[in-house]
């Protein structure tokens, strides 16, 4: 028996709306996204079907937070791929940021903050947002 494809796995269409929030926050209409397969391995696409980077990984057992970060990275590797935009933008120093886990801080710290956009800059590493609650700047 084949193992369960990607796509099947109860948690990504769920991690799929939370991430494409942080895409139309800041790429309006463009920033639908859905799931394509190719070669059996799953991509996150823009509405058009339009993808690029890596396929997303993910196993029967993951958790919610662990899939909205693999789907977050994905994403990313999509816009930026796909629509050469540098996203998400820290809005401070206009760099690009990256999916951080808070895996490493306590409970407490974890929850709905448990995935977000962290920016690296020199002058001071900060997080820019939880994954899915981007500001972004392309309005309701
Ligand atoms: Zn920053």
């Amino acid at each position: 028996m084949p193992p369960p494809t990607p796509a099947e796995h109860p948690l990504l269409d769920h991690a799929l709306s939370i991430v494409e929030r942080d895409v139309k926050a800041e790429c309006g209409d463009a920033g639908g996204l859905r799931l394509v397969t190719s070669r059996g391995e799953v991509f996150v696409a823009l509405d058009d079907g339009r993808f690029h980077g890596e396929p997303v990984q993910v196993r029967p057992g993951d958790s919610a937070d662990k899939i909205i970060a693999v789907v977050a990275e994905a994403a990313q590797d999509t816009v930026m791929g796909v629509l050469w935009k540098v996203w998400p933008e820290c809005p401070v120093h206009h760099t690009v940021a990256s999916v951080s886990r808070s895996a490493g801080e306590s409970a407490a710290a974890r929850g709905k903050d448990a995935v977000s956009w962290r920016c690296g800059a020199k002058a001071g590493p900060h997080t820019v947002a939880s994954v899915g609650s981007l500001p972004g700047d392309a309005g309701p």
